[in-house]
């Protein structure tokens, strides 16, 4: 042995890295991917520290390999044990996010039938004209290809190349990204775009980490600043890194588009739905400082980047960046947090900020670039309340009389709407009308959501789905079953009825399940060639639709029912979103938003678009009761498939909280989701002055009491769902 210890984490549930003995005669850095053991297996693993063995006479398992693989950068692994102890997790399950694409197995080379000098000892006319074609064809050729292109059978080409006449050549996958070109020119700016581009740019110029809010209303080309930050950060420094977090899947193919108009390269792809060889490509890529640009979802925050210089979080305030599975994190807030750690700028862009990043932005923590207008001829829709208790629908129907007025008159102008209503398949709810049981998931006791298009029920929480039955699974009545309420599909079923001649599609991700479907659908919609979109969130942010001048909000309060703190922030954001959709460009729009609560400060809020009035008041009442961002919140979640021992293990934990100058413990409390797979919940809620600790509180308080095997222990800090 060297003498050498190294600390190696490895990507499991483990609280800490564990230590091995380095043999003798390798090198070996921080960031270093080793394989080693663990019991009877070899795991992948990477090197945190490494020391002398002085003193430690412990014998140590040595490690197996050293893998010929991409190191990750210092700063990765520091980011990735900072966002651990942030969130109170294994640092491993940190460590499994950040080695996500390394993992794959790299795409195979691409291999093609080519000629070689040799000819075959005995000619045959079938022969002459495969080797005639491929003296054409000039390049190499698929075997299949290569048959019918010469019109013989596979044998033909099979025998050549068994003779040597022909012979596979390689060649290496194509990367799936470019060489970025900064001084390609981009638009031309509106007076207001280049102000905000040129306080970015001073801004990164002056170096080291730096932090903006980029605040746009839509359609004020928000996205056309921030490539012009993009492309000074790019001309600044050859090595510099930049990586661009959306929220959607849906939303990377109209900005990667963008990007590769801009700069005349595509940049590296990252998401769950990218093909797992091409995201070892992107790792690859980005650990080695070649992939410049990536547009990702919030995953791609934990790539290996070498020097990383510009982080643009775009559409901040969006939920879907925060995962509440595996690994608990908040793509938004980590950005920051790895900025700092990379000395790295930050800009984060919404046309409907969140209420902590205005906060950071009015304490002069971020710096506040404010775009007030839409650009060109484009300006901001009208918007109107439907007030639901005058203007009801029609029994059993879901759009208003003024709502199916407004979108006959823009069908007959050619022009296109969009419905939204946040809620997927047909119906939110299936009950019994001969026993009034209403249909749940066994192991979740969730409501089963009605999907027409495949006829089954579906548990949106679990997947669980089972086939409509034909009768009540609880009494037995026949043709009993009925649907209440509506989603997407139910939607589209009456926009067809009240409108059988408009082309009408639904955008959910159930309709559309990838990136390619996703790129087809915003293509046709683009070119006009649907009257009528109904969606869900999916297809309700960042889209441009030029041709789309009516937004109809469906169920506007929707979003308010059962509300968590965030409940009005969100609603607002949703909604300003939804109806920023209209009158993108030359042609005006307008948003119709059906409520029971046109009186709300939401709506009012929309309405007046006075989003700054809404925000303080929103503000305000964060204050007084100490809530984020003003105090700060974790949530503690226990669960088990054994009821007694939950119960147990909770008052347990509750009589082990510690008393702390400034935190409350709420709880435990039955979670609002009591049963999810079959195991029961508890919930504790931690509120905390922003002068506390929370992470020392939160792991002082779970070493004293540790839970029975049977219980599982999750922390969520700064919680989004309190279900
Ligand atoms: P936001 O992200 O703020 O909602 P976008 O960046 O998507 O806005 O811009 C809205 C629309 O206006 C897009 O179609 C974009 O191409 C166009 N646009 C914005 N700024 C410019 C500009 N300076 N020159 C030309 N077109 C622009």
């Amino acid at each position: 042995m060297s003498g050498r210890i190294a600390s190696v984490l490895l990507p499991l549930p483990l609280p800490e890295a564990f230590d091995y003995a380095v043999p003798e005669g390798w090198t070996l850095a921080v960031g270093d991917q080793v394989a080693a053991p663990l019991g009877p297996r070899l795991l992948r693993g990477v090197v945190t520290a490494l020391r002398d063995a002085r003193g430690d006479n412990r014998p140590l398992k040595p490690l197996a390999a050293r893998l010929d693989e991409a190191s990750l950068p210092a700063g990765t692994v520091a980011f990735v044990e900072w966002a651990a102890r942030y969130g109170c997790q294994a640092p491993g399950e940190a460590l499994a996010m950040a080695l996500r694409g390394a993992g794959h197995a790299p795409p195979r080379p691409d291999r093609r039938l080519a000629l070689t000098e040799a000819r075959p000892a005995r000619m045959t006319p079938a022969r002459e004209r495969v080797i005639e074609m491929f003296e054409q064809a000039g390049a190499g050729l698929r075997p299949g290809e290569a048959a019918e292109r010469a019109g013989v059978s596979t044998g033909v080409i099979k025998a050549l190349t068994d003779e040597g006449v022909l012979a596979w050549r390689e060649t290496p996958p194509a990367e799936p990204f470019g060489d970025p070109d900064p001084a390609r020119p981009g638009a031309g700016l509106n007076p207001s775009q280049a102000a905000a581009v040129e306080a970015l740019a001073a801004m990164i110029a002056e170096g080291g980490f730096q932090a903006a809010l980029l605040d746009g209303v839509t359609g004020s080309g928000k996205t056309e600043v921030y490539l012009e930050a993009v492309a000074s950060v790019l001309a600044a420094d050859p090595e510099a890194q930049v990586l661009v977090l959306l929220p959607e899947i849906a939303l990377t193919q109209a900005v990667l588009a963008r990007f590769e108009e801009r700069f005349g390269a595509q940049p590296g792809e990252w998401h769950s739905g990218v093909a797992t060889g091409r995201r070892r490509q992107v790792w690859d890529g980005v650990a080695q400082g070649r992939c410049r640009i990536v547009v990702g979802a919030r995953s791609a925050l934990f790539l290996p980047f070498r020097t990383l210089r510009l982080v643009v979080v775009d559409e901040e305030h969006d939920g879907s960046f925060k995962q509440e599975e595996g690994f608990v994190y908040h793509a938004r807030d980590l950005a920051v947090a790895r900025a700092k750690l990379e000395g790295a700028a930050v800009v984060l862009a919404s046309a409907t900020p969140s209420l902590e990043s205005l906060w950071n932005a009015e304490q002069g923590r971020y710096r506040w670039l404010r775009l007030n207008r839409r650009h060109g001829r484009a300006v901001l829709p009208e918007i109107g309340l439907v007030d639901l208790r005058d203007t009801p629908p029609e029994a059993g129907r879901w759009l208003s009389p003024p709502l199916v007025a407004a979108m006959a008159q823009t069908l007959a102008a050619g022009e296109q709407s969009l419905l939204f209503l946040n809620r997927r398949g047909y119906a939110p709810l299936v009950l019994c009308k001969a026993c009034g049981e209403r249909m749940t998931s066994p192991d979740s006791q969730s409501w089963l959501v009605e999907h027409r298009y495949t006829g089954r029920l579906v548990c949106h929480l679990t997947g669980w789905s089972m086939p409509k039955p034909e009768a009540c699974p609880h009494c037995g009545a026949k043709n009993s079953l009925t649907s209440i309420g509506p989603g997407v599909e139910r939607l589209e079923e009456e926009a067809r009825r009240l409108f059988p001649e408009a082309r009408i599609a639904v955008f959910s991700s159930d309709t559309i399940p990838d990136a390619d479907s996703a790129r087809a659908l915003v293509a046709a919609m683009t070119a006009g060639e649907i009257d009528i979109l109904v969606a869900t969130q999916a297809a309700a942010k960042g889209h441009n639709f030029p041709n789309l001048t009516l937004v109809g909000v469906v169920d506007a309060d929707l979003g308010l029912r059962g509300g968590d703190l965030r409940a009005a922030e969100r609603t607002f954001q949703l909604l300003a979103q939804a109806t920023g959709r209209a009158g993108r460009a030359e042609r005006s729009g307008r948003a119709l938003i059906q409520t029971y609560q046109p009186d709300h400060a939401v709506m009012q809020a929309l309405k007046l678009r006075d989003r700054d009035a809404f925000f303080a008041a929103e503000g305000e009442a964060r204050q007084a009761a100490g809530l984020p961002p003003y105090g700060r919140l974790a949530a503690v979640i226990l669960s088990s498939p054994d009821g007694e021992a939950l119960e147990r293990y909770a008052r347990a934990l509750a009589a082990e909280a510690p008393n702390g100058e400034g935190v409350e413990v709420y709880g435990p409390a039955d979670a609002p989701l009591a049963l999810v797979r079959g195991r029961r919940r508890k919930r504790f809620l931690v509120r905390a002055d922003r002068s506390v600790d929370l992470q020392a509180y939160l792991t002082t308080w779970r070493a004293r009491a540790k839970p029975p095997n049977a219980v599982r222990v999750d922390i969520d800090v700064d919680p989004y769902s309190f279900l």
